[in-house]
């Protein structure tokens, strides 16, 4: 086991409570608040600072994020979580994305438009999108802070491949982003 950082959750409390902040005020299962908590390292180099941005470094099995921003650290525990449960389904997800990319219900609409872009690309910004490099890996952490861990916001083909990580909050419940401090 490595040692950890002065900016890790396992040696910092503020991290920690930030970490926690994330997994409780969204609506992570308690699979994934456990598994996220103990297995994996979190770490934050500003907590003070809701910028953004941010990695997950597998050889360290590590979430590295810039700031406390809910966006970022959403889609680096994606990453973490999809890391090893993806062995076998990445051609699912691509397929499941190429359908959202498609959706006609409204209900759907802006992750049907991230999904577009995940597809097609964005020609006028001169990106190919993620199919052609067959990155399912992204499409995966995208969605995820897409909808910020809200599977209200995909339709059910795509909502199982996170059902392990989110829980489907009822159609009367506030939007998690919504009632949050900031991003
Ligand atoms: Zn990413």
């Amino acid at each position: 086991m490595p040692a950890y950082s002065a900016i890790s959750a396992h040696t910092n409390p503020a991290v920690a409570a930030f970490r926690d902040d994330v997994l409780t005020r969204f609506p992570y299962t308690l699979d994934a608040r456990a598994w996220l908590s103990a297995e994996i390292d979190f770490e934050v180099a500003d907590l003070a600072s809701t910028r953004g941005g941010g990695y997950w470094i597998p050889e360290e099995n590590k979430v590295y994020l810039f700031t406390a921003q809910y966006e970022a650290a959403i889609h680096e525990l994606a990453h973490a979580w999809w890391h090893e449960r993806r062995i076998g389904q990445e051609e699912a997800l691509m397929e499941a994305t190429i359908a959202l990319s498609e959706e006609r219900d409204p209900r759907y609409r802006r992750l049907r438009d991230l999904a577009y872009g995940y597809i097609h690309g964005i020609p006028a910004q001169g990106w190919a999108g993620m199919l052609v490099e067959r990155n399912d890996w992204e499409m995966y952490a995208g969605m995820a802070s897409g909808m910020m861990a809200d599977l209200r916001l995909v339709p059910p083909y795509i909502r199982r491949f996170y059902l392990s990580m989110y829980t489907l909050l009822p159609d009367d419940a506030p939007s998690p982003a919504r009632m949050a401090p900031h991003e």
